[in-house]
């Protein structure tokens, strides 16, 4: 499953506790738009591509001290395709190793990237005494982009348009799989992904919505009875989940600290049903214990809950019918 990066789940959960300034609406409705780029592009090579192919999501790779994020890895047989995906709006101009865009030329390169994780990948499979084949596909997934590449370059540069056939062409490469141990050897070199240095001014903290949010409308007028949540748009929500949620809501938030019972009281609000929020935190969180010895703690995984909890949705979904309890 394609995750929204650590970023856009801040900025989700941020907007609907403060006001966004500016550069944070931009900022989200950017990544929103490239989230659900992304997700277009999962499911054209979902349809499109037929054959034995490996594909890896988004994945964060260190070799040696050079750290490389990549939209989409596709191990194509002997072939590893590295794809950088880009929601760019507009006319681009690819000339004499300068990209422009509307006659102005850009800071970076926006190949610089993408060049960057080749190189890894190629680094990494030489280490391995593998002859791999790397290469590297920058796509535009706005349909109101406008590629032109003028300089003889290595990477192939797809518009939206372009992708169904490209991954057709994909389609009828030899599939000789030469070492079926490829994935793993990339995994070796996996590290967790980037966290977002965004956070909260301690003059937002102080005036942020408190309470449950309705995951429906998004809004605070909700009241508990002893196993759900209810909203006045009429949305009920069970009660483990709605709390487990909102400790979760406040992790992605402040995400650089544990888990405090006083800051998750406080971020509950006056609705707060303290003997309740301990008992969902010692049933679902993991505590840690500072060195101290006195102040307890619980893991901040600071990531919203479908992602907190990916191994137990299961679970969590069980707990549904608990809304017809009374
Ligand atoms: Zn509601």
């Amino acid at each position: 499953m394609r995750k929204k990066s650590h970023e856009l789940q801040w900025l989700e959960i941020a907007g609907k506790r403060k006001q966004l300034d500016e550069e944070e609406q931009r900022a989200l409705l950017r990544l929103q738009r490239g989230f659900l780029g992304e997700q277009q592009m999962d499911k054209l090579v979902e349809s499109f591509l037929l054959g034995k192919v490996t594909i890896i999501d988004d994945i964060t790779l260190q070799y040696q001290s050079v750290i490389v994020q990549i939209d989409k890895i596709l191990i194509v047989g002997n072939i590893v395709y590295i794809i950088d995906m880009k929601f760019y709006q507009g006319n681009y101009i690819l000339q004499n190793n300068s990209w422009q865009r509307g006659g102005k030329k850009l800071p970076t390169n926006i190949l610089d990237q993408l060049r960057r994780a080749v190189r890894v990948l190629e680094n990494i499979f030489k280490e391995h005494q593998m002859d791999v084949q790397v290469r590297g596909v920058l796509v535009f997934l706005n349909p109101d982009s406008n590629i032109e590449i003028k300089d003889n370059i290595s990477e192939r540069v797809l518009t939206f348009n372009e992708i169904p056939s490209w991954l057709l062409e994909l389609n009828k490469q030899a599939l000789e799989e030469r070492y079926p141990h490829l994935q793993s050897v990339l995994l070796q070199y996996q590290i967790e992904a980037f966290r977002t240095k965004r956070q909260l001014t301690l003059d937002e903290e102080k005036h942020l919505q408190k309470g449950i949010c309705c995951p429906r409308c998004h809004q605070f007028k909700t009241r508990q009875n002893k196993h759900k949540v209810i909203c006045s748009c009429g949305h009920e929500e069970v009660k483990a989940i709605a709390y487990a949620r909102t400790i979760t809501e406040y992790g992605v938030l402040f995400h650089d600290r544990e888990l405090r019972l006083k800051g998750l009281k406080n971020f509950f609000g006056k609705d707060l049903q303290e003997a309740y929020l301990k008992y969902i935190l010692h049933k679902y969180f993991i505590a840690i214990q500072s060195t101290t010895k006195k102040r307890f703690g619980h893991e901040n995984k600071g990531l919203i809950f479908d992602y907190w909890f990916e191994d137990d949705m299961e679970y969590f979904k069980r707990l549904e019918h608990r809304k017809t309890w009374k």
